[in-house]
């Protein structure tokens, strides 16, 4: 049956239709499949694919473009999987504009690019549909163990690619749910749950088990994980929020993040969440005020706007053009209703006199300095020019470092970079521990699921080739 979804107040006519598409399946259904071969068929097989160098997996694009053209969908997916572990997740949430579309031939002649993302995400939705997304079971078992800590893409990805060659395997995650940031931190209007749900429970029948609810340094130590395996990875993301200071900084109703996201994700799983429910953690009928210019801001403004805030304003101190967040994000946030105020940084909060909650945000105007070392225009203060954004709800996003796992891990010969990320050997994802390996944000610092699947599948190739050496040199002894 078809249901409309509540669209909140004040979101566009075509924002709240395309906010309503999902719940008629039925006839998108049709559009998507007509759209998704008109796009395939748009594309040039130019013979220099960019769009296939500034995948980070190095999809083979041109190719399952032209099956799609072909009507040939099945072989489309069987391309488009060989290469990526969660393509309708790329389809859906890759920055397109920053890696594959923005480099497609078409697009840089001036002609629109090809909606890849649109097209991948269409195949394997296609092919979860017909059944052709099957557990990836292994041929041969074999009696090596890894453990994998951290169950987001990076882990999920190593933990599916070394099940299928045969490796016994346990993936440990601190939360009650599988999936990392895309369960827990995206929010479900860009990448709906079921989406993650089902590809962990493909692993699950593939013979990966999952310990969830396991801190490791807590509930368990590193060195027990360790002397339980034979191989151990390390994917546990970046989850220390930057913060704010300032005079007030520490009123109630100044929220991290990640912290409102989560709330909001679990809400949406149908959990009791109480943040949520008294009001702490939802902007309905609010003036919020997010603070940051990154993707996590975008998420949190989008957010809020599908909350039925009663206002929701993106402060950040540098101008548009020189904003990190992706530029769709941006102009997604703004035809929903987002107010952006560039070159305004917070300079402290104001509460209100009778209960001390948060009333304000104290705002300093900014203009773009010379260059710093980077070549990026530094923000200097405009004096004079401070004034006060009303604010019921403020959210701080401005960014993530790694937590110290030497320290909270009790292994201080684990080795990390000054800005606390793992330090590997970036070919074999390997650290200077014997059989301890690490993957995505922990090593990058915070960065895409895209680059994180590709991590986890390297890492898996560098496991699987160790132990395989390791058994041809046992044969020839
Ligand atoms: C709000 C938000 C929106 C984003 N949107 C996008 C987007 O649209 N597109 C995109 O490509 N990327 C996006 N990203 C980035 C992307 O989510 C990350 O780059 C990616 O999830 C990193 O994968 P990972 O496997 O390294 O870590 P994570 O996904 O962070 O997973 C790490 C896992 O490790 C677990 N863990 C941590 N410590 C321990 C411990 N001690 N013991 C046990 N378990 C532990 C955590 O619970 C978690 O489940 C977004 C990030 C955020 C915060
Ligand atoms: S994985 Fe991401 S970058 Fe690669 S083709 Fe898919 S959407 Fe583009």
């Amino acid at each position: 049956m078809l249901k409309f979804v509540d669209v909140p107040r004040g979101m566009p006519e075509k924002r709240a239709a395309d906010a309503r598409r999902d719940d008629f399946g039925e006839i998108y259904r049709e559009f998507a499949a007509a759209k998704a071969e008109e796009q395939a068929s748009r594309c040039s097989q130019c013979g220099v694919p960019y769009c296939q160098q500034h995948c980070p997996l190095h999809n083979n694009i041109p190719d399952w473009l032209k099956l799609v053209a072909e009507d040939r969908l099945e072989e489309a997916y069987q391309v488009s999987q060989a290469t990526n572990t969660f393509p309708e997740i790329c389809g859906r949430i890759c920055p397109q504009d920053r890696l594959c579309e923005g480099n497609c031939v078409i697009e840089q002649s001036g002609h629109g690019t090809v909606t890849i993302g649109a097209v991948e995400k269409y195949i394997t939705d296609t092919a979860w549909e017909k059944g052709w997304v099957k557990p990836g079971k292994p041929i041969k078992e074999r009696p090596e163990s890894v453990g994998v800590i951290g169950a987001g893409p990076g882990g999920l990805a190593a933990a599916d690619a070394l099940r299928r060659r045969g490796f016994q395997v346990t993936v440990y995650d601190r939360y009650d749910r599988s999936g990392g940031l895309m369960i827990y931190g995206i929010p479900g209007f860009k990448l709906e749950k079921h989406v993650v749900t089902r590809r962990n429970g493909q692993l699950e029948a593939a013979g990966v088990k999952f310990v969830l609810n396991c801190t490791v340094g807590k509930d368990r130590t590193f060195e027990e994980i360790r002397s339980a395996h034979d191989a151990v990875l390390i994917a546990t993301g970046v989850y220390k929020s930057r913060d704010l200071g300032g005079p007030g900084a520490g009123l109630p109703g100044i929220k991290k993040a990640l912290d409102y996201l989560t709330a909001s994700n679990r809400h949406g799983f149908g959990d009791n969440v109480p943040e949520y429910t008294s009001g702490e953690l939802n902007a309905q009928g609010k003036n919020v005020v997010v603070i940051g210019g990154g993707d996590t801001a975008m998420d949190c403004v989008r957010t809020a706007i599908r909350q039925g805030a009663k206002s929701v304003k993106c402060l950040y101190r540098r101008d548009r053009a020189n904003m990190p967040g992706s530029q769709r994000e941006v102009a997604n946030a703004e035809e929903e209703g987002v107010e952006f105020v560039w070159l305004a940084a917070p300079k402290g909060f104001v509460a209100n006199e009778t209960d001390d909650h948060v009333a304000g945000v104290r705002v300093a105007k900014m203009r773009l300095g010379a260059p710093d070392v980077t070549g990026r225009q530094t923000p200097e203060e405009i004096e004079g020019a401070d004034y006060t954004e009303p604010a019921d709800l403020v959210i701080k996003a401005l960014g993530f470092d790694p937590e110290e796992l030497p320290t909270l891990w009790g292994c201080e010969d684990l080795p990390v970079t000054r800005w606390g990320t793992v330090r590997t050997d970036h070919r074999t994802h390997m650290t200077a521990l014997e059989g301890v390996y690490a993957v995505g944000d922990i090593v990058r610092g915070a960065s895409l699921v895209v680059w994180a699947i590709r991590d986890g599948r390297e890492a898996a190739d560098a496991i699987a080739a160790k132990f395989d050496d390791a058994a041809r040199v046992m044969a020839a002894e």
